[in-house]
């Protein structure tokens, strides 16, 4: 780890967070700005700059450089291609444009990516040299932390657990494939299977918190109700993470890994939901490689995106990515 400071700047569909992180993982300060996602790539970019110069301020001389975590795949040069809630982006040269602009050194990395180096660099996975993380929120992420640096593959693109086919004429994904885990238990899917399943039972405790308005139906408030006894949430969410687990054993028998890292929105599901992941987990992992597999919560929550990002700049030795 580099002694200094980075920017990280999570970059999001509806907002750019940024952050002045220390090579100790503390976030100094912090800006957050709307994305102006609609406005296409020029305005975001824009909005990151904004974001980035506000935190240099009179830093400037101690600040290494910027690290990004974005959607999509980001290529080895920096190229972010086809990321999804980003209309107008095809393929968009963001490292080498935010360079030019502020003149420090950029790095760019896909964001799930990102929250993997922060895990693996200073959360749950610290001291970890392979792992598997995993975000789980409005759909499902995944980043592989092997030799204690993230897996990109040949193009970048690598750790895509989400789209782990556990259906193979399952439900239509986000991706266009079927049967994906995300199309199972991403946000959207999982509060409209929430929906199908009570919305003629006027005894519900789902419909209860929410007023009878579906369109408030989200995975905080099935925990919610599981929490206070509903059978229906407790069900969709014991069968949303035996799904996962399914889709972990997958990952962890390709790779021998051991260690699965969960973050995102929808991972502060309780207990109970983290165990129908564990023993579906076990279920499915090949026997030589049980001992020792862990599911484990992700620690740095809302900060993993700019904490990874900021150490792509103070550790670059976590990520091959294009610097430019
Ligand atoms: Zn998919």
């Amino acid at each position: 780890m580099k002694s200094g400071l980075a920017v990280g700047v999570d970059l999001g569909g509806t907002t750019v967070k940024a952050g002045l992180v220390s090579s100790e993982g503390m976030i100094v300060s912090s800006a957050k700005l709307p994305t102006l996602a609609a406005e296409g790539p020029d305005a975001v970019i824009g909005q990151i700059e904004k974001a980035v110069r506000h935190l240099l301020g009179s830093t400037r001389e101690q600040v290494l450089g910027v690290g990004i975590g974005t959607p999509g795949v980001v290529s080895y040069d920096g190229v972010v291609k086809y990321p999804p809630n980003l209309p107008g982006w095809t393929e968009v040269h963001l490292g080498e444009v935010l360079s030019k602009r502020i003149g420090l050194p950029v790095a760019v990395e896909n964001d799930a990516n990102a929250a993997a180096i922060a895990e693996s660099r200073f959360g749950s996975g610290k001291g970890e040299l392979n792992f598997l993380s995993v975000v789980w929120g409005t759909g499902v992420g995944g980043g592989i932390i092997l030799g204690g640096k993230i897996y990109r593959g040949p193009f970048g693109g690598a750790g895509e657990i989400g789209h782990t086919t556990i259906k193979y004429d399952g439900p239509v994904c986000n991706c266009g494939n079927r049967g994906c885990v995300e199309a199972f238990v991403g946000q959207r899917y999982l509060s409209q299977r929430a929906i199908e399943r009570v919305e003629n039972d006027p005894k519900s405790k789902i419909l209860e918190l929410v007023n009878g308005d579906f369109n408030r139906v989200e995975p905080a408030v099935l925990s919610a109700a599981a929490e206070a006894g509903d059978p229906v949430a407790r069900d969709l969410l014991v069968e949303a993470g035996t799904l996962l687990g399914v889709a972990f054993a997958s990952g962890l028998n390709l790779l021998d890994l051991r260690l699965v890292v969960m973050g995102g929105g929808v991972s502060a599901a309780p207990e109970f939901v983290y165990d129908a992941i564990r023993s579906s987990v076990r279920e499915r992992v090949l026997t030589p490689l049980k001992p020792g597999v862990r599911v484990v919560r992700a620690a740095l929550g809302n900060e993993a995106g700019i904490l990874g990002a900021a150490a792509l700049i103070l550790d670059p030795s976590v990520s091959p990515s294009g610097l430019k």
